[in-house]
């Protein structure tokens, strides 16, 4: 901006420095505020912060609620688990379960369940929280309107159908959400989940072991454990390790004070949206 001649600085635009200060040049010109420059700069950082928060961060509510949490003053924990119906893993996974009168959610792919029909059945027979997980583990957070509803519907549809169970909740593979996934979801009623923690159990190079010490450290109250009885990809996948984990896992947490609950006392009461 020329502010030299006739015109008159500009208000709040003035130079305010000695002639020769680092703002100010001979023959009046100066330099637009740094502020000025810098505002807009970091509310476009922000927003773009803000969307990339709300997007790969499993409990940002940016995009609505979720919930990644229970209460945080007495030791009840959740345990869930994804990807799942898997032919070598989730039953073994119930009869841990059941042996130890523990409750849990899973995360179901609604291609997998249509693949093991009869897996899914029994986790519902066995009364454990059934969730939605998409139809094919897709990644929501590039996808349109139309691809998302699909992928959740769907499942939805398969769900019910084959477990005679209407799903309640959601969880959004790898977490990942944008404002469609929030829309499809309310649609159906869902609560969606994150998680507090989880341990890399998918991870080919970690071992059943580091699956139960992981969760021991990790452990706290009111916590949301991530694990997998499968695979997204693949649906027969090996989650073995995981399974082969589990016992020890409840046994640890019990022995520090825990108590596993449904993951159902967590979803808050949503009406049914058309
Ligand atoms: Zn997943």
């Amino acid at each position: 901006m020329k502010n030299g001649g006739s015109n008159p600085p500009a208000p709040g635009n003035r130079c305010v420095e000695p002639p020769g200060g680092a703002n100010c040049r001979p023959g009046g010109f100066v330099f637009p505020p740094p502020m000025a420059v810098i505002l807009p700069l970091a509310a476009a950082g922000a927003a773009v912060g803000a969307w990339a928060y709300g997007t790969y961060e499993p409990n940002s509510r940016i995009f609505g609620p979720v919930v990644g949490r229970g209460r945080r003053d007495s030791r009840l924990a959740y345990l869930t688990f994804d990807d799942g119906p898997n032919p070598d893993a989730t039953d073994r996974i119930l009869e841990t379960l059941a042996t130890a009168s523990v409750p849990a959610g899973f995360f179901m792919v609604g291609e997998h369940v249509r693949r093991f029909p009869d897996i899914a059945r029994r986790v519902a027979n066995a009364g454990h929280e059934i969730g939605n997980h998409t139809l094919r583990h897709r990644k929501l957070h590039f996808q349109g309107p139309r691809r998302i509803r699909e992928e959740l519907e769907r499942t939805h549809e398969i769900i019910g159908a084959t477990t005679g169970r209407t799903a309640k909740s959601f969880r959004a593979p790898h977490g990942y959400r944008n404002p469609f996934v929030t829309i499809a979801a309310r649609r159906l009623g869902y609560a969606v989940f994150g998680w507090t923690f989880g341990v890399w159990d998918s991870d080919p190079g970690v071992s059943a072991e580091d699956i139960r010490r992981r969760v021991q450290r990790k452990l706290r109250p009111g916590a949301i454990v991530l694990l997998h009885d499968g695979d997204g990809y693949d649906p027969e996948g090996d989650r073995r390790r995981t399974a082969a984990a589990l016992p020890g896992i409840i046994a640890d947490a019990q022995a520090a004070g825990y108590t596993f609950r449904p993951l159902a006392e967590l979803v808050p009461f949503q009406p049914r949206r058309s």
